[in-house]
């Protein structure tokens, strides 16, 4: 398989791909991730920013927090990327949209202070307090 990686949104309104590795992606357990996407967890990769780029669609964004952009589909709601001040040079895109998400497994957990104490997924994998936010 190639670097080059495509994905995008629950209803095809937004549609992205980016060229690097399938690797540094993190199971995130904050609260912020959480409540923006219903999900138990949110798993992200980061990939240079100048990596990424729109195919389709123009994407909704807000700040959730006072260093971090999100983006998601106006149209359905899906949550595909993210970026944060302390990290200018990269961007976060969740691995749930992409096309072949099957080939990106998280490698460690981040923010795991706030993990729910009854969820079991990749005990394997290294924990770390937090990233971003
Ligand atoms: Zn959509
Ligand atoms: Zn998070």
């Amino acid at each position: 398989m190639t670097d080059l990686h495509q994905g995008g949104c629950q209803c095809g309104s937004l549609r992205y791909r980016f060229q690097a590795p399938l690797r540094d992606i993190a199971h995130c357990h904050c609260t912020i991730c959480r409540r923006s996407s219903g999900g138990l967890v949110v798993t992200w990769i980061t990939v240079p920013r100048a990596a990424f780029e729109w195919l389709r669609g123009e994407p909704g964004e807000y700040a959730s927090s006072a260093t971090c952009t999100r983006y998601f589909c106006r149209d359905c709601g899906a949550q595909l990327a993210l970026f944060t001040r302390h990290s200018p040079e990269t961007l976060d895109v969740t691995i749930g949209t992409l096309d072949e998400p099957e080939h990106a497994p998280a490698d460690r957990h981040i923010w795991v202070g706030t993990r729910l104490p009854w969820l079991n997924l990749d005990p394997q994998l290294p924990d770390e307090e937090e990233e971003h936010i």
